[in-house]
């Protein structure tokens, strides 16, 4: 059998993993024998150097090796709550260790025996202590082992614990470490010098030094570059025959404007205009930053269509940026007589069906809705453009039903729009077989918005420049991090180990805070929106904003896509910290749009340099792109990506922003295989070629 369909077995397969383990395993994504081996730890505990106990200080995680002074004692605090207690010494010193609700400890650990112990030490004057440390024996030893060495610490979900996942990874590993497929020709990882996959594997889960881990990393890092540099390479930029949409005069169009369109959208506009008409599918990207005026050039786009006689799709990903959506291209549309329905999953059955119909009987030139344009029994005859907005909020299939939705011979042109701006080399690596539009100019008139960060000690002057602001007729949004005030998932699951992480945080929840603004400021009216809300009720929430009914609505980030009301001047963010500079700039977005001066407070507590770097970013910087290429280099792809913004399957090791180096050697050498072997058809190449179809599989043509 090939290795690498054993690899793709199912974990069941794999000799100690039954099928309660299998179903948890699942949980976490991992099904095959592959994705378990490629499970990668999230962290690393370096428990390996044993600390005498004497000079341990308070706070501090750390390894000891002790033993037991007395016979451990198990003491009933109340009900469900019980301790096993003992002391322990070594010879710097003596700690008290305790284990709650662990009572099994009581026989497992003896007076006399020596034992390792990891945790976190508390000091209360020259008494030292330790709460459910991770513990086995002395001579315990072997990857498993969970003191003495670095640990592994994998990403779990609740019910899951680190053991299981180190067992089944041990297990898993044994099971084909001897004939894992060697994805990297021998050429390569000599040119490159780079660990073989079997150290790889290996070191990546159970490192048995640092170094061991950073040659690991290093093989990987390249791996998973080299091989999607291989997977877009052998892509082949669409050629697809496309609906062909007859050029058409767009000064008609820009002549009933309320305003003359910049000349980055102009110049949009014609780039997607020409490919509609070229007879070839069109699929690109318009990238423009916040406040850029993309609607318009869609606008322009379904303008085109309707005139040659075709449907058009545009899909919005929450009902309100889909009703605001409909609002603003009826009024661009209306007066050509361009006829438009709105669809949402809240409408009542009729009104779909009225929809529904209406399409039947090709009465309709544009519908404007969200997911559920989708759904079942939607048909769209002579549907000719699909447009997405804010493209990154929706799921990778949902774009790719979109684009298989129409019943025409020929699939829709799809035309994407995105707010998040990509810094360029990666656009290239993402994007290369997508052709790319860019908005580069904000519309005539708008005063940049004044940013600043301070803490929360500013809170009274922050009230005080609200009830300014509203007093002149302004309005206000306030973004807070989470919904409610709800535990932080907790520690690493370990039994016998509190992880230390999951520092408290005191985050403010959006209802909470409004409650104590409507306190703080009983003259004025304040909402609240989130994501918990039924879509009705936002609905109605960011209505009552745009009326100008509310003075300030307090919600949480469902307000970061392209809802437009012009009249807000402040957009304050408490916890500013939790959110991503991309995030950040978006929210920020939300106001600006009229003729006031308008304002972004970025609230944190947060002095650590990171934080105190994106906010000064953020105050610094108006431009999407300049902060989007911060936002990668200090933070990383993980959140700037999403799980799988852009078809991009999920990275394991490779930060895309920051190995910009090791990308586009990836690059290069996967393009110098491609010339000698396009179809990678040579022995040697055949593990490479499973990879790349099992990463296309991943894509499932998304990326087209
Ligand atoms: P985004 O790119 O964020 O989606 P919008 O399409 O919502 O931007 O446009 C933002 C605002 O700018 C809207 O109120 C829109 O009417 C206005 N606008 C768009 N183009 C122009 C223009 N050329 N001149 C003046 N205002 C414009
Ligand atoms: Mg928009």
């Amino acid at each position: 059998m090939n290795t690498s369909d054993s690899l793709r077995g199912d974990i069941r397969r794999i000799k100690g993993i039954g099928e309660k383990r299998a179903q948890a395993l699942n949980k976490l994504g991992v099904f095959s024998l592959f994705d378990l081996i490629s499970y990668f730890p999230r962290r690393y505990e370096d428990r390996s150097t044993v600390r005498p106990v004497g000079l341990l200080s308070d706070g501090e995680a750390a390894t000891i090796c002790v033993i037991c002074g007395d016979e451990p004692r198990l003491s009933r605090i109340r009900r469900g709550l019980d301790l096993v207690r003992f002391r322990a010494y070594d010879d710097s010193g003596e700690i008290t260790i305790t284990y709650f609700n662990q009572p099994y400890v009581r026989n497992q650990i003896h007076r006399g025996g020596s034992y390792r112990f990891y945790g976190r030490v508390e000091v209360h004057g020259s008494r030292r202590s330790m709460v459910n440390p991770a513990c086995e024996p002395e001579e315990a030893s072997g990857p498993l082992s969970v003191t003495g060495r670095i640990v592994p610490v994998y990403g779990l979900r609740s019910g899951l614990q680190q053991k299981l996942v180190r067992q089944s990874v041990r297990q898993g590993l044994d099971s084909c470490l001897s004939s894992l497929p060697e994805v990297l020709p021998d050429a390569l990882r000599r040119e490159f010098r780079l660990a073989d996959a079997a150290f790889a594997y290996e070191a990546i889960h159970f490192p048995e030094s640092i170094q061991a881990l950073e040659q690991a990393r290093r093989r990987f890092v390249f791996e998973e570059l080299f091989v999607l540099s291989c997977a877009l390479g052998s892509r082949q930029r669409s050629t697809q025959d496309g609906i062909r949409i007859p050029a058409a005069d767009f000064e008609a169009f820009y002549a009933a404007l309320p305003f003359s369109p910049t000349a980055a959208q102009r110049k949009a506009v014609m780039e997607a205009a020409e490919e509609l008409s070229s007879g070839r599918q069109m699929n690109r990207l318009l990238q423009g930053d916040v406040g850029s005026g993309k609607t318009l050039v869609a606008a322009a786009l379904i303008w085109q269509s309707s005139k040659a006689g075709y449907l058009s799709l545009f899909m919005a990903p929450t009902e309100i940026l889909a009703e605001q959506h409909y609002a603003t291209l009826s009024e661009f549309l209306a007066p050509f007589g361009i006829r438009i329905a709105l669809l949402t999953g809240s409408q009542r059955a009729a009104e779909k069906r009225a929809v529904r119909e209406a399409l039947e009987r090709g009465e309709l030139d544009l519908v404007v809705g969200t997911h559920a344009l989708l759904s079942e029994g939607m048909e769209y005859p002579r549907l000719a453009l699909a447009v997405t907005d804010e493209q990154h909020r929706f799921g990778v299939d949902q774009r790719a039903r979109l684009a298989r939705s129409g019943t025409e011979a020929l699939p829709p042109h799809v035309y994407v729009m995105s707010a998040t701006p990509i810094p360029r080399t990666l656009a290239l690596i993402i994007y290369g077989d997508l052709s790319v539009s860019i908005l580069d100019e904000l519309p005539p008139g708008r005063q940049p918005v004044e940013t600043f960060c301070v803490n929360s000690g500013y809170h009274t002057r922050l009230l005080a420049f609200i009830r300014k602001l509203c007093g002149e007729g302004r309005q206000v949004f306030v973004v807070c991090p989470k919904v409610e005030e709800e535990a932080e998932p907790g520690s690493d699951g370990e039994p016998g180990f509190q992880a230390a992480d999951g520092a408290e945080q005191n985050l403010l929840s959006a209802v909470e805070y409004a409650q104590k603004l409507r306190g703080e400021l009983p003259e004025l009216r304040i909402d609240c929106l989130h994501g918990r809300m039924k879509p009705a009720e936002k609905g109605t929430a960011m209505q009552k904003m745009l009326s100008g009914e509310t003075d300030v609505l307090v919600a949480t980030t469902v307000i970061e896509v392209g809802v437009d009301i012009p009249n807000a001047a402040l957009m304050l963010v408490e916890n500013a910290e939790r959110f991503g500079l991309s995030q950040l700039h978006q929210l920020r977005g939300r106001v600006g749009r009229g003729k006031h001066q308008s304002y972004c407070v970025l609230v944190t507590d947060n002095k650590s340099d990171d934080v105190q770097a994106r906010m000064k970013v953020l105050c610094e910087s108006a431009d999407g792109f300049r902060i989007a290429e911060e936002d990668l280099r200090l933070r990383g792809p993980g959140d700037f990506f999403g799980s799988r913004q852009h078809g991009l399957p999920e990275m394991h090791l490779a930060d895309l922003g920051a190995e910009t180096e090791t990308l586009l050697r990836a690059k290069k050498a996967a393009e110098r295989l491609l010339t000698e072997d396009p179809q990678l058809q040579e022995p040697e190449h055949r593990d490479l070629n499973d990879r790349v179809r099992i990463l296309e599989e991943k894509m499932n043509g998304t990326l087209n």
